[in-house]
């Protein structure tokens, strides 16, 4: 790296593979019979979508919101605001929202209320890193990959102002070690 950011393994590209087969044969077996919509939340989700969608072993369409939330740059806030809506009717459709990170919970509640109000036949969510110690407001999970309590992740698609999404596991960025 090119300045002096600390970075910390926390899930090696192999771990996050082994969870993300578990979490798709979860999924086929659940959505058995059905033509779910994966709906990813960009832009974090890009990687954990692309792996997800090859492994489940369903028909499936597949489509993007963005969300913005204002806050500081790495909490959110209640306020969020969609960026890009779903271009693929929903309506009667389940729907399986994949997101990268769960936090406050704020921004997929917000989801979830915005898309209830399409009409889908259900709403699920798959999240690949949950921070439950953090949350703020209740939202139901249904999928998660890893449980984490805190700290700040990037990598597998998640940045931090746009950088290191390209790494191919998860790692904490200058995590705390002895007050360094
Ligand atoms: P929430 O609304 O649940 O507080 O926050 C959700 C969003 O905040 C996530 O979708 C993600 O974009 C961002 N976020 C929360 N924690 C982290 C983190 O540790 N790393 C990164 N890169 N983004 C995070
Ligand atoms: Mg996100
Ligand atoms: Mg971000």
């Amino acid at each position: 790296m090119s300045d002096n950011s600390q970075i910390k393994v926390v899930f090696s590209p192999e771990e996050i593979q082994r969870r993300v087969r578990e979490l798709a044969e979860q999924i086929t077996s659940d959505f058995a019979g059905q033509e779910p919509i994966m709906l990813g939340v960009l832009k974090g989700c890009f990687i954990f979508l692309s792996d997800l969608v090859r492994q489940v072993d369903l028909p499936l369409e597949i489509d993007f919101v963005r969300l913005a939330s204002y806050g500081s740059s790495d909490t959110s806030s209640g306020r969020v605001q969609l960026v890009k809506a779903p271009e693929i009717s929903i309506k009667g459709r389940p729907v399986l929202v994949v997101e990268d990170i769960i936090d406050t919970g704020n921004t997929l509640k917000w989801l979830v209320e915005y898309l209830e109000g399409m009409q889908p036949s259900s709403v699920n969510l798959c999240v690949l890193v949950d921070k439950a110690e953090r949350r703020e407001v209740e939202v139901e999970v249904d999928y998660v990959g890893f449980k984490v309590p805190d700290g700040f992740l990037v990598g597998y698609g998640l940045d931090f102002d746009e950088r290191f999404r390209f790494l191919p596991g998860i790692y904490e960025l200058n995590p705390q070690r002895g007050g360094a």
